[in-house]
C-alpha cells in the first residue's frame, strides 16, 4: 500500500500517518519529492483502514498497488520525473550527455578527458575512481585519490561528477565527493549496497544487471527508493545474450519499457553496451531515438594507453560527431540537449 500526501502535508501531517501506520505493527518508508511525499507501506496492512487514512491531513491518496515495485511505478506517480544531479536535468524534454573516462588514472588524463567531455556537449563528467573488475588481478581504481582527482577536475571545470561505489562501507566517503552515486552492473542485485546508497542523499544512477530482467533492475531501484532516495536514474547498457560480436547486447526496448513502468529517467550507456570505439556513435544515436533522457560516454585522451577500456573509449576526432549529434537528435524528439543549470 502506498499513501499519497500533497505539497501542502506538514512534517506532523506526516509523522502522524507514520505513527498510525507503526501502531498497526507496519512499515513506513517515506520518500520525499519535490511536488508530493509517498509514504510506502511494508507488513501486513489488513489492520488498516483505508478510508481514515484518506482523510487524515495532507493525504492525497491511499492506493494499493499492484506493481512489486511501488514508489518507482508509474503507477501512483504518472507525471515522469527529472533528476537533478548539480543543477544539471535529467528527464524528460531534455537529453543530457555525461561523459568522461571509465577510469581515473592521472589528474592529466581525467582533465583532458573532461575537456573532450565538455568540447562534446558534456553537462556531466564520469569517471570511476573504484572499479569493479571481473578480475582481482586488474586495476581497482585509485579509491579516494581518484576521487580528490575528480574533485580537482570538477573545480577547474564546472562539471559535477558521477562516480562509482562498489562497496557499502565507502558509500559515505564516496557521497562526499561525488555529486551523483553511480551503482554498476555487478552490483545491480547487492541489496546492501542498494539500501546505502538510498540513505546517502545523493542522486544515484542504477546501471541495469547484465543479467537481470526489467523487472528485477525496477526492485533494485526500489530498494533504492525505499530508503527515502527518489533520486534515481536507471541505465540500460546492455544484457547478457548469445551473441559474442558486442561485449553486450544493447536492449534498445528497455527505455520505452522502463518509461513506461516507472516514472524514473531512462539513459543508456552505449561505450559498455557495444564495447568498440566504432559502434558508440551508432548506437548514441539509436537511444535519443528510442527516448532515452541521456546517454554516458566513455572518453579517453589516450584511449591505447588507458588502463581500463581503452577498445571503447571516444577520441578526440569522434567529439564533432558526437557533439553534432547531440545537436541535432534531440529537436527531433521535441527536446534540448540538457545545459548546466547557471545559478
Ligand atoms: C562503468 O560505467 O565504468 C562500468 C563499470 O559500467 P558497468 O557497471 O555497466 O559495467
Ligand atoms: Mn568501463
Amino acid at each position: 500500500m502506498v499513501i499519497v500526501m500533497g505539497q501542502e502535508a506538514t512534517g506532523d501531517d506526516i509523522a502522524s500517518i507514520v505513527a498510525v501506520v507503526q501502531a498497526a505493527g507496519v512499515e513506513a518508508f517515506v520518500s520525499r519529492g519535490v511536488r508530493r511525499t509517498i509514504v510506502g507501506l511494508v507488513g501486513d496492512v489488513t489492520q488498516l483502514d483505508e478510508a481514515s487514512l484518506r482523510g487524515m491531513p495532507g493525504v492525497r491518496e491511499v492506493m494499493r498497488v499492484s506493481t512489486p515495485y511501488k514508489l518507482v511505478s508509474r503507477e501512483n506517480h504518472p507525471e515522469r520525473s527529472t533528476v537533478h544531479v548539480g543543477g544539471v536535468p535529467i528527464g524528460p524534454g531534455t537529453v543530457t550527455l555525461i561523459a568522461g573516462p571509465c577510469a581515473v588514472e592521472t589528474p592529466q588524463q581525467t582533465l583532458e578527458a573532461a575537456r573532450m567531455a565538455m568540447a562534446a556537449g558534456a553537462t556531466l563528467l564520469r569517471g570511476g575512481a573504484f572499479k569493479p573488475r571481473t578480475s582481482p588481478y586488474a586495476f581497482q581504481g585509485l579509491g579516494e585519490q581518484g576521487l580528490r582527482i575528480l574533485a580537482e577536475v570538477r573545480e577547474e571545470t564546472g562539471l559535477p561528477i558521477v562516480t562509482e561505489v562498489v562497496d557499502a562501507q565507502d558509500v559515505a566517503l564516496v557521497a562526499s565527493y561525488a555529486d551523483m552515486l553511480q551503482v554498476g552492473t555487478r552490483n545491480a542485485q547487492n541489496f546492501a549496497l542498494l539500501q546505502a546508497v538510498g540513505a546517502a542523499g545523493r542522486p544515484v544512477m542504477l546501471k541495469r544487471g547484465m543479467s537481470s530482467t526489467i523487472e528485477e533492475w525496477l526492485m533494485a531501484a526500489e530498494y533504492i527508493a525505499q530508503r527515502g532516495n527518489l533520486d534515481i536514474v536507471l541505465c540500460e547498457r546492455g544484457i547478457r545474450t548469445f551473441e559474442t560480436a558486442t561485449r553486450n547486447t544493447l536492449d534498445v526496448s528497455a527505455v520505452p519499457v522502463a518509461q513506461r513502468l516507472s516514472h524514473l529517467p531512462v539513459i543508456v550507456d552505449p561505450s559498455h553496451s557495444g564495447g568498440q570505439r566504432d559502434l558508440v556513435l551508432p548506437l548514441t544515436r539509436a537511444a535519443i531515438a528510442v527516448g532515452a533522457d541521456g546517454v554516458i560516454i566513455d572518453v579517453h585522451p589516450h584511449p591505447e594507453q588507458a588502463i581500463v577500456d581503452g577498445p571503447q573509449a571516444l577520441v578526440d576526432t569522434d567529439l564533432g560527431e558526437l557533439a553534432q549529434v547531440m545537436r541535432d537528435f534531440p529537436p527531433l524528439l521535441g527536446k534540448t540537449a540538457a545545459a548546466a543549470l547557471t545559478v
